[in-house]
C-alpha cells in the first residue's frame, strides 16, 4: 500500500514538474527584474567540524557572486545592480538522492530526477516560488578524504547540487563552483574536457585570439581552469581569476538582452 502511495506521489510531483517546466525555461534567460537565489547548506556528514563550518557560514561569504556577475554583465551592457538577491538559508541535514552512474541507464536517470524533485520539494522554504533558484551546497569534512561527486546545475528545476569540502581556506573556491553551477541553470555548457579537466579551445579560452596563445590571463568560468601551455592548466581558485567568455554570455542570454 505504502509503495502504491509513493508511486502516486511521485507521479503527482512529475505532473507539477511538467506544469512548471515551460515557465522555468523562459524565466531562465530573463535577466530583467530581480532574481532570488537561495543558498541552502547541507550537513553532508555527521562530523563536528563540518557542523561548525556550516554553522559559521555568513551571507557575506557569498556576496562576491552577485558582485562578480554584475561586473561581468557590464561589458554586455546589462545592468544587474541589485538584480540578484542571494540569500543564505538555514542548513538542512537531509542529503539528496545519489546521482546514478551513467551506465545505469535511462530509467534510473528518470527515477533519480523524480526522487530529486521530491527531495527538493520536501526541503523548500515557506516562501518558495517557482522562479526561485536554489543551490544546495553539500559540505563534507576534508578528513573524509573521499572523491566528491560531481556538482550539477539543473536547468530544468532551477536547482544546483554542489559538493564541496568544509574547509575554511576553500570559501573563495566554493564561490567559483557555485557561480559555475548557477550559470548551468541559466543554460551555459561546460567548456572543458570532462575526462582530463583541460579547457577546450577556443570556447574554454577567455582570449582565444591572443598571440602567443599561452599562458592565458584568466580561466573561462565554464572552462574552469587557466590554460598555461598546450598541456598545462591551473584550476581557478577564486572568481577574480575567471571571466565569462562570449559563448557563455550568449548561452545564458546576455547578448539578447543588451539595452
Ligand atoms: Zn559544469
Amino acid at each position: 500500500m505504502f509503495k502504491v502511495l509513493r508511486v502516486v506521489v511521485l507521479l503527482l510531483v512529475l505532473m507539477s514538474v511538467f506544469g512548471t517546466y515551460l515557465m522555468q525555461q523562459n524565466i531562465n534567460k530573463n535577466w530583467s527584474g530581480a532574481r532570488s537565489i537561495k543558498i541552502i547548506p547541507v550537513y553532508a556528514d555527521d562530523k563536528d567540524s563540518t557542523r561548525d563550518f556550516v554553522d559559521s557560514l555568513d551571507e557575506r561569504d557569498f556576496e562576491e557572486i552577485a558582485d562578480y556577475l554584475e561586473k561581468s554583465a557590464r561589458p554586455y551592457r546589462l545592468n544587474l545592480s541589485n538584480a540578484l538577491l542571494i540569500t543564505l538559508e538555514p542548513p538542512i541535514s537531509e542529503i539528496p538522492p545519489a546521482l546514478p552512474s551513467a551506465k545505469n541507464g535511462f530509467i534510473s536517470q528518470v527515477m533519480w530526477s523524480l526522487k530529486l524533485r521530491w527531495w527538493a520539494w520536501q526541503n523548500q522554504s515557506s516562501d518558495y516560488s517557482d522562479s526561485q533558484i536554489r543551490l544546495f551546497v553539500m559540505y563534507q569534512s576534508p578528513a573524509q578524504n573521499v572523491v566528491l561527486p560531481h556538482s550539477t546545475g539543473l536547468r530544468n528545476g532551477l536547482l544546483g547540487l554542489i559538493n564541496v569540502r568544509a574547509e575554511r581556506g576553500d570559501k573563495r573556491l566554493h564561490n567559483v563552483i557555485l557561480t559555475h553551477e548557477l550559470l548551468h541553470i541559466f543554460g551555459a555548457t561546460d567548456k572543458y574536457d570532462l575526462q582530463t579537466g583541460q579547457p577546450l579551445f577556443p570556447q574554454g579560452y577567455v582570449k582565444p585570439k591572443q598571440n602567443p596563445r599561452w599562458p592565458q590571463p584568466y580561466a573561462e568560468l565554464m572552462g574552469r581552469a587557466i590554460p598555461m601551455s598546450r598541456s598545462r592548466f591551473e584550476v581557478a581558485e577564486r572568481l577574480s581569476q575567471t571571466r565569462i567568455g562570449e559563448l557563455t554570455a550568449r548561452e545564458i542570454g546576455w547578448l539578447d538582452q543588451a539595452e
